[in-house]
């Protein structure tokens, strides 16, 4: 039986304000349950934008955005609150996204109250569950939230997603604002959650190293397109796409670990590479270049990809890329990022 979860089709989003921003578009990603898909670029790509438009935040405006087979609801109706209830998104700043005035027990037994399931009882059980699952004990339930450490907090807004038992996951940089020292216990909790929920997650970060780390797939952004996808592995090990390539190298050197657009981590490559150096201008999605979007800054620029904008291709299995170097490659129509069982 096929249990596709969640698709996107060459999805396109707009900014109304403060102007017209193509921020996202030819989109193509599937993402079923008990999969990781990884979303990488640097800051200002898309990736965040693209996260708030699969779980309806943000409308797209066109294509088709599908969850668990139904289109993504627009309108705020019943049918939208329960869309939204199966696709939960961990952002951050947990400290943003706490309610200061509320108690611990009462952050997470929010949302319930909110959407109104169950009766008290059953309430404070599963919020005690979603505690309990995330290393939360009832001593810190009656704290606040700038009581608790910024890895307790995050702990937190995980039970609060988790306490609704959604089918998606979406986590935006979740580890980026706390100290390195904890990052890796709330990253291998996140996994563990993951797996032991069947959860389909997608896992925004540009830190190459948690993503091969935690995800079975990897797409890769570059002004608001994907310009590579397949399985994290793989693309890691033998990026086809320039971007995907210089980006690796980039965080594979020492020098290279902190960009001017975004800090990337250590992929934990064994292999020392040759540092590919990104020339040109940081990219701007105010002004997206003609033909490639990458090609200013492309250390492999041909001539045509001034002009022509190289459409996604498959190479082998399920690895795909956007670059004219492999345009011989078997034109992609459809790149389903896990097989359906
Ligand atoms: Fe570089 Fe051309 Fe490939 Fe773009 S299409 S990444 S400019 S080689
Ligand atoms: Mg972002």
């Amino acid at each position: 039986q096929v249990s596709r979860n969640f698709s996107v089709k060459d999805s396109k989003t707009r900014f109304a304000k403060p102007r017209i921003l193509r921020a996202v578009n030819q989109i193509s990603l599937e993402l079923n349950a008990g999969q990781t898909l990884g979303l990488v670029g640097e800051s200002g790509c898309g990736k965040s934008t693209l996260a708030r438009m699969l779980i309806g935040l943000l409308p797209a405006s066109s294509g088709e955005i599908t969850f668990a087979g139904q289109p993504i609801q627009a309108k705020r109706n019943a049918h939208w609150r329960a869309q939204r209830r199966d696709m939960q998104m961990v952002y951050q700043d947990p400290l943003a996204a706490l309610d200061r005035r509320l108690k611990i027990v009462d952050q997470v037994l929010e949302p319930l109250v909110i959407q109104n399931l169950g009766d008290r009882a059953t309430q404070l059980a599963a919020t005690h569950e979603a505690l309990e699952s995330v290393g939360i004990g009832e001593d810190l339930y009656g704290r606040y939230p700038h009581e608790l450490s910024g890895g307790q907090r995050q702990r937190v807004v995980m039970a609060r997603a988790l306490v609704l038992k959604p089918r998606l996951l979406v986590c935006d940089e979740p580890v980026s604002a706390l100290d390195l020292s904890i990052q890796a216990q709330v990253i291998n909790l996140l996994s563990d959650l993951q797996k032991s929920r069947n959860l389909a997650m997608l896992f925004i970060s540009h830190d190459l190293r948690i993503v091969r780390h935690i995800c079975d797939d990897v797409a890769v952004m570059y002004l608001g397109k994907i310009i590579e996808q397949g399985p994290a592995e793989k693309i890691l090990s033998e990026p086809a796409h320039p971007y995907t390539a210089a980006l690796i190298s980039a965080v594979s050197h020492p020098s290279g670990a902190r960009g001017t657009n975004g800090t990337l981590g250590a992929t934990g490559a064994t292999e020392p590479r040759k540092r590919i150096l990104l020339t040109g201008e940081p990219p701007n999605p105010i002004d997206v270049p003609t033909g490639c979007a990458f090609h200013p800054r492309c250390p492999s620029m041909l001539a045509r990809c001034k002009t022509e904008t190289p459409i996604k291709t498959m190479l082998d299995g399920r690895h795909a890329v956007a670059c004219h170097l492999h345009q011989g490659s078997a034109p992609l129509v459809y790149v389903p990022l896990a097989t359906d069982s």
